[in-house]
């Protein structure tokens, strides 16, 4: 039995609640709803960027007797292993959960399986509220930078998350350097949108509605964010009103009006 374990039964029944719904409380607010996770300890330890680290010591056990490999219920407890998993920031502060995870022994196959979380993927660092975080962010079109600062991870980090992590298939899609957006009427009185590659004039986007929400989205849900911050420059007619969101889908590009563009 570990120190902590015998420290908290040694508290008063009352004490030992008072704790419990504490421990609880700081889960919740990482959205740590995994029942079998329990806090050993909390701490703060200074990282070799010298910044202040808040360090959530927990373990996670469960009684499990059946084997992952052979499916024999020949398994035993044997021993813990060490996740340092990155919780999202709160109010700027870093904090990272310390999961000591129960190791399974399979008497008949010999194989060792940890015990497995919905908190994290098995041997991934940031934890799911975390990535989601990240999500978000690139979804409101914000650079890795600002994505890197606000989360407390680096920049490197961010985009390694968004391009490998997501597998979306838009994520293979590439997009020209350089892009055109017209509208055009088409059938029944309608004005579509059109967005081509300004050099080859190749078709890139076509939407039978132009509304700003439906072009965000299209290029959003086709796109990785690294694609789109690629994109150099927009040519627009000097009458359309994509100028005022442009940079939320392209964030680095630079917008041309020409009223005499061509884009078919
Ligand atoms: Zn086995």
């Amino acid at each position: 039995m570990s120190s902590s374990m015998l420290r908290f039964n040694r508290l008063t029944k009352s004490k030992r609640a008072f704790m419990m719904s504490l421990d609880n409380s700081i889960l919740s607010l990482f959205e740590i709803t995994d029942a079998n996770i329990s806090i050993d300890s909390i701490s703060r330890i200074k990282s070799t960027d010298n910044r202040h680290i808040h360090l959530i010591s927990a373990s996670l056990t469960y009684n499990r007797s059946r084997c992952l490999h052979c499916r024999l219920p020949t398994l035993i407890k044997n021993g813990y292993r060490l996740s340092k998993i990155r919780l999202p920031t709160i109010n700027g502060g870093r904090y990272q959960l310390n999961l000591r995870r129960q190791r399974f022994y399979c008497k008949s196959c010999h194989h060792t399986q940890s015990a497995t979380t919905t908190i994290v993927s098995n041997n991934q660092t940031f934890s799911r509220s975390l990535r989601h975080m990240v999500f978000q962010l690139a979804r409101e079109s914000l650079p890795a930078t600002t994505i890197a600062k606000i989360c407390g991870i680096s920049p490197s980090s961010v985009l390694r998350l968004i391009e490998k992590e997501v597998h979306l298939p838009h994520a293979l899609k590439e997009l020209p350097l350089h892009l055109c957006f017209d509208e055009f009427r088409s059938t029944d009185h309608l004005m579509s949108f059109n967005c081509c590659d300004a050099i080859s004039h190749r078709r890139v986007a076509l939407l039978h509605t132009r509304t700003k929400k439906e072009i965000i989205n299209h290029f959003i849900n086709h796109y990785s964010l690294i694609q789109r911050q690629k994109v150099a420059t927009v040519v627009i007619d000097m009458n359309a009103e994509y100028a005022s969101f442009i940079k939320q889908i392209f964030p680095n590009s630079e917008i041309i009006i020409d009223r005499f563009m061509l884009c078919n």
